[in-house]
């Protein structure tokens, strides 16, 4: 499949991997938004929030465990972080596979843009 998020969790695109189990991968993105800026990732190519199936619950509350975690090891749990997930075109995803990205050490803004 022609997925790049697929080919960094199969390792044919090289990544900066934070943390890996069997249903999801986290990494840092190569085009930060903030001083952190990681992403977290379904191992499983779910297209968009959109696509999601009943049976994907209890996956979608493992990864925002996984985000608390992370988040305490990153250091940004105490000030505080953003997470997103841009579904479809107006939602600005430019990658098809679900990701929800985790942001800090910054104070964000609001609205978005
Ligand atoms: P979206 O716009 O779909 O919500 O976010 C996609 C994100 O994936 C962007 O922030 C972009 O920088 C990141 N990204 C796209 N391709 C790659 C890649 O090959 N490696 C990494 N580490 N990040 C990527
Ligand atoms: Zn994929």
């Amino acid at each position: 499949m022609d997925c790049v998020f697929c080919k960094i969790i199969n390792g044919e695109i090289p990544s900066n991997i934070i943390y890996e189990d069997q249903k999801v991968i986290a990494f840092k993105d190569q085009n930060p938004q903030a001083p952190i800026h990681f992403l977290v990732i379904p191992k499983k190519h779910i297209e968009s929030n959109d696509k999601l199936e009943d049976s994907d619950k209890e996956l979608i509350g493992h990864i925002f465990t996984v985000i608390r975690d992370l988040a305490r090891e990153f250091g940004i749990s105490e000030d505080g972080y953003r997470i997103v997930n841009n579904t479809g075109e107006d939602g600005g995803q430019s990658v098809a596979h679900m990701h929800f990205h985790v942001l800090g050490k910054r104070s964000m803004q609001w609205p978005p843009g």
